[in-house]
């Protein structure tokens, strides 16, 4: 069976290097993809409440046999619960629904800046208080840029455990991972194959041929080699077993610098810049 190599987090804890992500899968089918993620040896699922599954991902938890220690789950905060008494009743729920009486990792999803008056700060006091009550093993951030982290660090205790942004060979995200690397932040790369978007690209399929690999395997090894946290998300089961199929080839450097120089900076990005992004659901 493949092991997937653990990433030591700044907290004496370690995360799975690849995980599982289920963003835009559908409630419905979240229990059934999870599962196949299970039985391939996935042990690391990345959800969020925003994406409303995370009932699913406890379903299929809980229909494993698996014991909870051999997950590492994750959730988020959604973004309209930045308040803490809201950013509480949320995270009981995030509990509720998965089931669980403990999450190894919780994120604030966005620093929604334009929002809440500018004020994340207080939303990350309140994760303090989750993560000394230790019904979050480990906290973290997502989406937020060197001065946010700059401001945390000088606001409050906890250094981030992770901080999950948009990476994959077309944003490379230089100066947050910089960051992170410099304050003990692991990075986590959400949209690792830009949804599919770099699969075509001439540099990585030339790179897949050579290797005898496919081309997200490629994209994927590249973000492992280079150290980053990984959860692809797929809903097709070949795909989540090629996905997982990464621990037993190496890109050389040649093949690494090739595929880190197809960074286009922000015109690579394919989500929402996080300085700009105040989205609060209904
Ligand atoms: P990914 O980069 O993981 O790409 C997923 C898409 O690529 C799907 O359309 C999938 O199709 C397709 N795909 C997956 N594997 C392959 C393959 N081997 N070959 C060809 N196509 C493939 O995108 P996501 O946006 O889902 O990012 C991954 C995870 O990151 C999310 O699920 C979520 O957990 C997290 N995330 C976090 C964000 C944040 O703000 N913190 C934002 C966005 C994502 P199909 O399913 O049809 O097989």
């Amino acid at each position: 069976m493949t092991t997937v190599p653990d990433i030591a987090l700044n907290n004496g804890r370690t995360i799975p290097q690849l995980g599982f992500g289920v963003f835009q899968i559908d409630p419905a089918d979240t229990a059934d993809a999870v599962g196949q993620a299970f039985e391939i040896g996935y042990r690391h699922i990345d959800t969020a409440e925003m994406y409303g599954n995370e009932k699913g991902v406890g379903e299929a938890l809980r229909s494993s046999g698996l014991d909870r220690g051999e997950v590492f789950l994750t959730s988020k905060l959604n973004n309209g619960f930045h308040a803490p008494e809201d950013a509480r009743r949320a995270f009981d729920q995030t509990l509720a629904d998965l089931g669980v009486d403990y999450v190894d990792l919780f994120l604030i999803h966005w620093p929604l800046p334009t929002r809440y008056d500018g004020d994340f700060v207080s939303t990350w006091k309140t994760f303090e208080e989750f993560y000394h009550d230790g019904r979050a093993r480990s906290i973290g951030v997502s989406n937020f840029q060197p001065h946010h982290l700059r401001r945390l660090a000088q606001e409050s205790d906890v250094v981030p455990a992770v901080n999950q942004v948009e990476v994959h060979p077309y944003l490379d995200n230089a100066e947050v991972r910089a960051y992170g690397a410099e304050h003990g932040i692991a990075t986590e790369a959400w949209s690792p194959i830009a949804q599919g978007g770099v699969l075509h690209d001439p540099v990585i399929t030339r790179i897949a041929t050579a290797a005898g690999r496919t081309p997200a395997q490629v994209v994927l090894r590249w973000h492992i080699q280079r150290g980053d946290i990984i959860f692809p998300k797929s809903t097709t089961p070949s795909r989540i077993q090629e996905n997982f199929e990464l621990f037993d080839f190496e890109l050389t450097d040649a093949d690494l610098t090739s595929i880190t120089a197809l960074d286009q900076g922000e015109d690579g990005r394919t989500g929402p810049n996080p300085d700009a992004f105040d989205y609060i659901p209904d």
